[in-house]
């Protein structure tokens, strides 16, 4: 309260006018949270602690909670937070010493990011996207309909929102999951890992839904490559968008200038090499991203 009062003056001492009053936190807001600083006081014991299936957090003292993963390190702070579906969530930041950096590994990979297959690597292996969403799609169209036909602020409309809210949960999950082991077997096994920069500026236009939904996917998942490159000692390379990865042979160099997008499959002409069309393009991402690399060293 006092940061607000502190900047709606400070705002109208520079005269702007448009700055308003503090408000109170609004409680219909999908989104509830708060961050509490772990202290560590002299002769005191800390006052966020955690001990097997319980957290000691301020006001509120021991909680039970479950644990997604062990807890390492000195524990700075935690953000308390309530989603949609009502479940609370504690994230907790933690300060680690030690040096993560795994051992250097001799495969280096291009990939490709597809809309049917979420990723083709220089390899040749196609991971398919999980099939989670559409079964879940339909139970999510279904209950939206439900929910519309409820009547505003009633206790089955509240009951009905939850269960759409849960719904969504479970498909961010599914998502994130999905994304997070992918990213993390890619980070174990390869040195170097190249990918084509995504025109996410252009995201929210995007009228194919499809596309959108791969595209919010595509970028979590050059975050999360990213991250874990910079934990474990990796080495991402980004490729200019405008890299014509799909067009060149990746033996001869030979260039198909009006490649469309629907042939999948085709043979170049001068070295007579049968090319399926995604692998091709993640080869060339590799090689791209390799030459770029020694380029830059
Ligand atoms: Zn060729």
């Amino acid at each position: 309260m006092d940061t607000a009062y502190q900047n709606f003056f400070r705002e109208i001492k520079k005269g702007n006018k448009n700055q308003g009053y503090p408000k109170f936190k609004s409680k219909k807001d999908n989104k509830h949270s708060y961050r509490t600083q772990c202290n560590y006081f002299k002769n005191k014991v800390p006052s966020i602690e955690i001990k097997e299936n319980k957290i000691k957090l301020p006001k509120l003292k021991w909680v039970k909670f479950k644990k997604s993963q062990e807890i390492k390190g000195i524990i700075k702070n935690v953000t308390i937070s309530k989603v949609p579906s009502g479940k609370y969530f504690a994230l907790i930041l933690c300060e680690v010493s030690e040096s993560q950096k795994i051992n250097k590994s001799l495969n280096n990979i291009g990939i490709d990011l597809g809309i049917k297959d979420f990723v083709i690597t220089s390899d040749g292996e196609i991971i398919k996207n999980p099939k989670y969403y559409h079964k879940y799609e339909k139970k999510l169209i279904k209950f939206q309909k439900q929910l519309d036909r409820k009547q505003k602020c009633s206790k089955n409309r509240n009951k009905q929102r939850i269960k759409v809210a849960k719904i969504h949960e479970k498909i961010t999950n599914t998502k994130t999951d999905f994304l997070q082991k992918l990213s993390s077997q890619l980070i174990n096994e390869n040195q170097v890992i190249c990918l084509e920069d995504l025109q996410v500026s252009n995201m929210l236009k995007n009228h194919n839904l499809a596309k959108a939904i791969s595209e919010v996917s595509w970028y979590k998942f050059t975050t999360m490559l990213k991250y874990k490159a910079q934990w474990y000692g990796r080495e991402i390379v980004i490729i200019d968008r405008y890299f014509p990865s799909s067009k060149l042979c990746n033996i001869c160099g030979w260039k198909y200038h009006d490649l469309s997008l629907n042939i999948r499959k085709w043979i170049c002409p001068e070295c007579k090499t049968n090319h399926n069309r995604d692998i091709n393009a993640a080869i060339n991402i590799l090689k791209e991203g390799l030459r770029l690399l020694n380029y830059n060293t």
